[in-house]
């Protein structure tokens, strides 16, 4: 049957909720990026999804990029993610004692990692501001070295931005943000060998971590280059300081092993989130045992959470990346370079520069020339993206029925679900999306 697209029907029913949303959610949604704000245009209000696709309030379907931002790799409502979560769900959902789940996924994740041991959180933002508070507890020092468009989460002082200047204290990138919080980070950019030995060079003794996204995906991919995260782990060391890998979206998404799987290089405290929770809150911080047992009760730096390791949300983590097998990578992999190359395709042919890049099976179409930008190393040339050539194609590929990440700063994700189908639907929304950019 032919896939019902906004192109013929519309999108009404979703306007309609947006606007009740409005008036109650501010801009009408739980978290800004859905808002379409970058873009422009209603957002579509999902209610239900299947497989590689969403189907909206108005009955449109849609291919999904998305994958609920990382978390999906087996594609949505996996029959038997459904039935473990149910059997779970039906047997009681919180009951703030611990239970076998979070052992069990404590120990798939440890297995598969640098890290001896694991801590359950709700969030990925959870996640890094825990780790960060473990590795200023454990070194006795206050600040922190995070990179300029990598994201960890709303954390207070991980919501800094660069100033003007190579490497330079953090300015509060959101009012609620203290000049405190945000003092205490120096912001450097990224792939910059130079301006990481800087700070180092002058702040090393208050430094208590550097902290990086395994491989950028929130600035669009953009991978670390080659020894990048070995030089960090090093400079890190060399100063008394931890190294944080951040592995909330590449973690068990990239390879089962997450970034680690891929480069090796082991980080003092990694944090995870999204793929691990199967679609549920879910989320962890882990490290070696001597750093993690200075966590309360075993040590004195306090954390906590009245649904970390939640029954529910354990069982969905443990049962994808149960089923998330080498093939399922391998498939991940061969999807995202497919996909790439019919996007790459397109735009040749309508003359659209443009720029494919990889962070392992996280990619980006970054709209640059790459005569001028051979290569996106940092934020600053992620920025000189032409915009609006991909608002025009973000919109034409929505309405041939194509969800694409409502960002040009986003990786786009795929899913073990994304098959023969999805791709010839992707294939055909491509040509109008192209002569739009152009
Ligand atoms: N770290 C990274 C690398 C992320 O991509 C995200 C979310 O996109 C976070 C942390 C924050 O996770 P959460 O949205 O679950 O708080």
């Amino acid at each position: 049957t032919e896939p019902r697209n906004p192109a013929t029907h519309g999108s009404a029913a979703s306007q309609a909720l947006f606007d009740r949303a409005r008036v109650v959610t501010p801009g009408g949604v739980n978290s800004p990026v859905r808002a379409f704000h970058a873009v422009g245009g209603t957002p579509r209000f999902v209610t239900s999804a299947r497989g590689p696709y969403l189907l909206d309030a108005d009955g449109n379907e849609y291919v999904d990029l998305i994958g609920s931002w990382g978390p999906m790799i087996l594609g949505h409502a996996h029959p038997e993610v459904i039935a473990a979560v149910t059997r779970a769900v039906s047997a009681g959902t919180s009951y703030g004692t611990p239970t076998r789940p979070e052992v069990e996924l404590a120990e798939e994740i440890v297995a598969r990692t640098p890290i001896e041991q694991v801590r359950f959180v709700s969030s990925g933002t959870e996640a890094t501001m825990s780790a960060i508070r473990l590795a200023r507890g454990v070194t006795g020092r206050a600040k922190l070295v995070k990179f300029a468009g990598c994201y960890h989460g709303h954390v207070d002082a991980l919501l800094a931005s660069a100033g003007s200047g190579v490497a330079t204290f953090g300015h509060p990138d959101s009012p609620g943000v203290t000049g405190a919080q945000a003092g205490d980070t120096l912001v450097v950019p990224y792939n910059d060998r130079a301006a990481v030995s800087d700070v180092f060079a002058r702040y090393g003794e208050e430094i208590a971590a550097i902290i990086t996204e395994a491989a950028p995906g929130n600035m669009g991919a953009v991978p670390p280059e080659d020894g990048f995260n070995e030089f960090l782990a090093a400079t890190a060391h060399e100063h008394g300081a931890l190294f944080i890998s951040d592995e909330v979206m590449t973690g068990f998404r990239v390879s089962r092993s997450g970034w680690y799987g891929i480069d090796g290089v082991a980080a003092d405290l990694v944090t995870f989130g999204k793929v691990m929770g199967g679609g549920f809150p879910a989320a962890a911080f882990g490290g070696k045992a001597a750093h993690m047992e200075r966590l309360s009760p075993a040590g004195p730096v306090y954390q906590a959470g009245t649904l970390a390791g939640n029954p529910v949300a354990t069982t969905a983590g443990l049962t994808t990346l149960r089923l998330a097998d080498a093939q399922v990578y391998a498939h991940l992999d061969r999807t995202a370079a497919t996909i790439a190359g019919l996007v790459g395709e397109a735009l040749t042919k309508e003359g659209v520069p443009h720029l494919p890049q990889f962070a392992g099976n996280l990619f980006s179409i970054f709209f640059v020339d790459p005569t001028e930008v051979p290569r996106v190393r940092n934020f600053d040339d992620a920025r000189s993206q032409a915009q609006h050539r991909f608002r025009a194609f973000f919109h034409a590929m929505l309405d041939g029925g194509v969800h694409l990440p409502p960002s040009a700063f986003e990786a786009w994700f795929v899913s073990a679900a994304h098959d023969e189908e999805a791709l010839e639907r992707i294939a055909s929304a491509l040509p109008a999306a192209a002569r739009a950019a152009a």
